[in-house]
């Protein structure tokens, strides 16, 4: 059994409940100027919810660590004057303290916290009794288990108005990518948690400025719901992240070339298609379970004349044929190996059982 989440609408006060919701500011609260200037400007561009970090995870000591809880009041300042809502990183029982008590209307756990269980859990019991809405990042790693802990914790800690950030994920693997997408645990986690407000942040996935627009149009075809994306005033001289973050004029222009698509559940003509789907789907199981059974037939011919199970050249040839085939038919080679191959080991897994009866 899934466990639940107990959700309530984000509700955040003055903000219409359209798609997408949209965060925005710097990646840190730098000076008192920095941050009143960028916030001036993305409220004129009609902005309604303002990030900036206060504190700041750094990867190694010595960088700039945010400035603390001196940088609050600079957030007081973002609402007073511009009516912008305010969020900030929480990573600590002290750090929701403290961004409570100076108004901050929205809180997030970073993606270096959601990996921590205890940590999580501190922020949770500070948060017991309040009605804060939360936000939790993606974990550094792409584990869903682990980010859907984190959002379980939170609510069970009383937290209902709860959202989920989803900011890609470390790779070893060399990419365009700061942080992949890896869009299918995003995906995976919307099917676990339907109502649940996914907010994607192409500025830590992309890590640069040129891939913030093509990654929050494909955030917006797959229907998620917002998007944080990293502004200000000054980016080439930002304190953290400088190749990710843009000019609140430029912000503007991405959000304004974006198409959103409308999130629909279904419609006649969908319906229709899903069920031309649903048809194809039950000939691709007939027609694989008729091939297992042909497989089970040449295994009860093996055993009989005592011939090894996998014939390897067989095999390369299957592989090699239904690959360019594939590709004939518009498939990519990769996606028509993966396929052989699970087909090929239940196969493999079948006739194996029949020779040891
Ligand atoms: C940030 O939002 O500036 C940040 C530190 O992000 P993440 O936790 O996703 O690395
Ligand atoms: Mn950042």
């Amino acid at each position: 059994m899934e466990q639940e989440l107990t959700l309530s609408p984000l509700a955040l006060p003055g903000i219409e409940n359209t798609r997408p919701l949209v965060i925005a500011g710097p990646c840190s609260a730098e000076t008192e100027e920095q941050v009143m200037d960028t916030a001036r400007q993305l409220a004129n561009n009609g902005i309604k919810v303002f990030r900036a970090g206060i504190w700041k995870p750094r990867t190694k000591p010595g960088g700039f660590e945010g400035k603390g809880i001196e940088a609050l009041p600079w957030l007081q300042r973002v609402k007073a004057e511009t009516g912008m809502l305010t969020a900030t990183e929480v990573a600590t029982p002290q750090h929701v303290e403290a961004a409570l008590k100076a108004g901050v209307d929205i809180l997030w756990i970073g993606a270096r916290t959601t990996a921590n269980p205890f940590s999580v859990q501190d922020i949770a019991d500070a948060l017991r009794g309040t009605d804060t809405p939360v936000l939790v990042k993606n974990p550094v790693n792409p584990d869903i288990e682990l980010w859907t802990g984190a959002l379980l914790r939170i609510n069970r800690a009383g937290i209902t108005r709860l959202g989920a950030i989803h900011r890609g994920f470390s790779s070893v693997d060399q990419t365009i990518y700061r942080n992949p997408p890896m869009w299918h645990l995003a995906i995976e986690l919307k099917r676990r948690f339907p109502h649940l407000a996914i907010i994607t942040d192409p500025s830590h996935m992309g890590g640069r400025r040129d891939l913030i627009a093509p990654i929050s149009q494909q955030s917006m075809d797959l229907g998620f719901d917002g998007l944080m994306i990293e502004s200000h005033c000054n980016p080439d001289c930002a304190w953290s992240d400088a190749k990710q973050q843009v000019l609140p004029e430029v912000l503007d222009l991405i959000l304004d070339r974006l198409v959103v698509r409308d999130y629909v559940e279904t419609t006649e003509s969908l319906s229709q298609l899903r069920k031309q789907i649903d048809e194809l789907d039950n000939d691709l199981m007939d027609l694989l379970s008729k091939r297992m059974r042909v497989s089970r037939e040449i295994a009860a011919y093996k055993k009989q004349h005592n011939m090894a199970v996998v014939q390897t050249t067989r095999y390369s040839e299957i592989l090699d044929k239904r690959a360019v085939q594939g590709q004939l038919c518009g498939m990519s080679s990769d996606f028509v190996k993966t396929v052989y191959e699970a087909i090929h080991s239940e196969s493999v897994r079948q006739q194996v059982e029949i020779m040891n009866k």
